[in-house]
């Protein structure tokens, strides 16, 4: 088997935590550590994606801090970062094939 990492990173444990910590990871306010863990939850867990609409969220954000001077680098960096991962992700990973 070996499953246990799995279903303790999609438990509603993680999901609370995730969530609850959302607003801080957008702002960049979480350590590095922590901020690793809310980005890997998102990636993996659907409903958090589903609920709270992640997706939005992240180009709003981009959207606001690549208009204005308030984001620093870092987090435009983090926020671009989640923005790709999430579509690698949805997208299923056809992105091999290049040769022809
Ligand atoms: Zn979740």
């Amino acid at each position: 088997m070996g499953h246990g990492d799995f279903v303790s990173a999609t438990d509603e444990h993680a999901c609370e935590m995730a969530l609850g910590s959302l607003q801080a990871f957008l702002h960049g306010e979480l350590p590095e550590a922590n901020a690793d863990e809310i980005r890997h939850h998102l990636m993996i867990c659907e409903s958090c994606m589903n609920d709270f609409d992640i997706e939005e969220m992240i180009s709003s954000m981009v959207k606001r801090c690549t208009g204005t001077p308030c984001a620093s680098p870092a987090l435009r960096t983090r926020i671009t970062a989640l923005s790709v991962e999430h579509r690698r992700s949805m997208s299923g990973g056809d992105v091999t094939t290049e040769s022809a």
